[in-house]
C-alpha cells in the first residue's frame, strides 16, 4: 500500500462479507425475538442538535465533555453524530406524540453510534448498538420484561458466561439523601481521589462509583449503599421486579454500587457482563428513566430500556450459528450463442428465489466447473452449443455426481422440484 492510499479512520471498521454474514444473523435474531415481545423498530437520523445530548446525557459525562463528534454546519447549527440512542428515541417519541397514540410504546433499534474514545479491542469510535425503549408504564412488570427480553436475545445467540447485575437507584428524592451521605463519606478521602472524581465530588458524586481506579474502588468498599436510602415505594417496586425475575427464572446479582449519575434515571438499573471478554466486559446496560421525557420538554412519561454493544456480542457468538447465503445453482456455459439463454435462465431462476450464478469471465468449461465446485453449489446446469440446438440441458447433481438431461422449457419447473 503506498502513501496515496486512503485508509479508514482509526477506530472504525469495514465489515467485509465474511463478517457481514455474522451481523445479519445477529440482526435477524434481534428482530425475531423483539417481535415476540411486541416491539417495533424505530430509526432516527444519524445526527441531531448537540443540545439534545448535552441536555439529556449530561454536560459532565465523558460522552458529552470529550467524546462527541460535533461541528457547526454551514447554517450555524451545532450538530452531533449520535453518541447514544435513548436521547434520539425519546426526542422522536415526544416529537411525534407517540404517547398520545398508544399508552404503551415498545420500540427497538439497531444503529451506529459515534464516540471519540481510545480505540482498543471491543471499543471503537464508530460502533453499533441494538436496544429497546419502552415508554408508558411505571410498573415493575415492564422492568422484568425488558430484562427478560435482553436475556432471551443473548440466550438465543448461544452466549455463555453472562452475568446480570441489578440495582435500584430509587427516585430523585431518595438520591438527594444518598448523595449527601456519599459526600460525607468521601470527604475525608478527598485528597486521595483522582482529579476526575474530585471534579465529580460536588456536581455528581454518584458518578464516582463508576471509577475504574483500584485505590478508589478500595475506598468505596465501605461507602454507604443506595439500597439503604430507598423510599418505601421504591423498595416495593424493586422487590416486585426481583419477584418477577425469580418467576422467570432469571438469575441476577444485586450490585448496590451500580448507579447512573443523571437525575432523570430512576429505580431499576442493570448491566449484563460476560466473563469471556477481558477488560471491556460490559455487553449491555439498561435502566429506568422516568424523568427523561419531561426533561426534554415532553409530557412526563415513565420509560425503561437497554442498549447492547453489537461488536462485543459478535465477539461472543460462535461461528456455527451463521448461515451463509449459499449459491445453489451454477450455470456452466460455453460458446457465444449460449450467452443470451444463460442470462435469461439465471434471471428466471432468481425470480423463483433460487440463488443462481453464471460465469462472468467467459472462462473454459473446466474453470467454470471448478468454480461451481468451490462455491459448494448443489447443482450445475450445463449449456453448450449442442445443448442449445437440441433444447436439452444437462443438470449435474454435485453431491451424487449424477447427470440428467432436462428440456429447456421444463428447466425452471425441474429445478423448482429439486431439494436444496
Ligand atoms: P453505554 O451506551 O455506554 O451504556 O453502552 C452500552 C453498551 O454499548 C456497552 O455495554 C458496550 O457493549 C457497548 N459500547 C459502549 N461503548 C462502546 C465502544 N466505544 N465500542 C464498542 N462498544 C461500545
Amino acid at each position: 500500500m503506498n502513501n496515496k492510499t486512503i485508509r479508514a479512520i482509526k477506530g472504525t471498521q469495514d465489515i467485509l462479507p465474511e463478517e457481514s454474514i455474522k451481523w445479519q444473523s445477529l440482526e435477524d435474531q434481534i428482530r425475531k425475538i423483539t417481535s415476540h415481545y411486541g416491539y417495533h423498530e424505530i430509526r432516527t437520523p444519524a445526527f441531531e442538535k448537540t443540545k439534545l445530548f448535552s441536555r439529556s446525557v449530561g454536560e459532565e459525562t465523558d460522552i458529552v465533555s470529550k467524546e462527541m463528534y460535533s461541528w457547526t454546519d454551514q447554517g450555524g447549527e451545532d450538530l452531533t453524530l449520535k453518541p447514544e440512542l435513548t436521547a434520539s428515541v425519546a426526542r422522536a417519541f415526544i416529537q411525534h406524540n407517540l404517547g398520545r397514540i398508544n399508552p404503551i410504546n415498545k420500540l427497538y433499534y439497531i444503529d451506529a453510534l459515534f464516540r471519540r474514545e481510545r480505540p482498543q479491542k471491543g471499543r471503537y469510535r464508530q460502533f453499533h448498538q441494538f436496544g429497546v425503549e419502552a415508554f408508558g408504564s411505571e410498573h415493575p412488570e415492564i422492568d422484568a420484561e425488558v430484562i427478560a427480553l435482553a436475556i432471551s436475545i443473548f440466550k438465543s445467540l448461544g452466549l455463555e458466561g453472562l452475568k446480570l447485575n441489578l440495582n435500584s437507584i430509587g427516585s430523585p428524592e431518595c438520591r438527594i439523601n444518598y448523595r449527601a451521605a456519599l459526600q460525607k463519606f468521601l470527604k475525608p478521602h478527598f485528597s486521595e481521589l483522582t482529579e476526575t472524581s474530585q471534579k465529580r465530588f460536588n456536581d455528581n458524586p454518584l458518578r464516582i462509583l463508576d471509577t475504574k481506579a483500584s485505590h478508589e474502588i478500595k475506598i468505596l468498599e465501605d461507602a454507604p449503599n443506595i439500597s439503604d436510602y430507598l423510599t418505601n415505594e421504591d423498595q416495593t417496586h424493586f422487590n416486585e421486579v426481583i419477584e418477577y425475575l425469580d418467576i422467570l427464572e432469571i438469575q441476577y446479582k444485586l450490585m448496590p454500587r451500580l448507579v447512573r449519575g443523571l437525575d432523570y434515571y430512576t429505580r431499576t438499573t442493570f448491566e449484563i457482563t460476560s466473563s469471556n471478554l477481558g477488560a471491556q466486559n460490559a455487553i449491555c446496560g439498561g435502566g429506568r428513566y422516568d424523568g427523561l421525557t419531561e426533561m426534554l420538554g415532553g409530557k412526563p412519561t415513565p420509560g425503561i430500556g437497554f442498549a447492547a454493544g453489537m461488536e462485543r456480542v459478535l465477539l461472543l457468538m460462535k461461528s456455527k450459528q451463521f448461515n451463509k447465503n449459499k449459491v445453489q445453482i451454477y450455470i456452466v456455459s460455453l460458446g457465444e450463442k449460449t450467452r443470451a439463454t444463460v442470462i435469461k435462465l439465471a434471471q428466471d431462476l432468481r425470480n423463483q428465489s433460487l440463488n443462481t450464478e453464471f460465469d462472468l469471465l467467459r472462462r473454459s468449461l473446466k474453470a467454470q466447473l471448478k468454480e461451481a465446485n468451490k462455491m459448494n453449489v448443489k447443482y450445475a446446469i450445463i449449456i453448450g452449443d449442442k445443448e442449445l440446438e437440441s433444447n436439452q440441458l444437462e443438470v449435474k447433481d454435485f453431491l451424487t455426481g449424477n447427470q440428467q438431461k432436462v428440456e429447456l422449457n421444463k428447466i425452471i419447473e425441474h429445478m423448482n422440484s429439486l431439494s436444496f
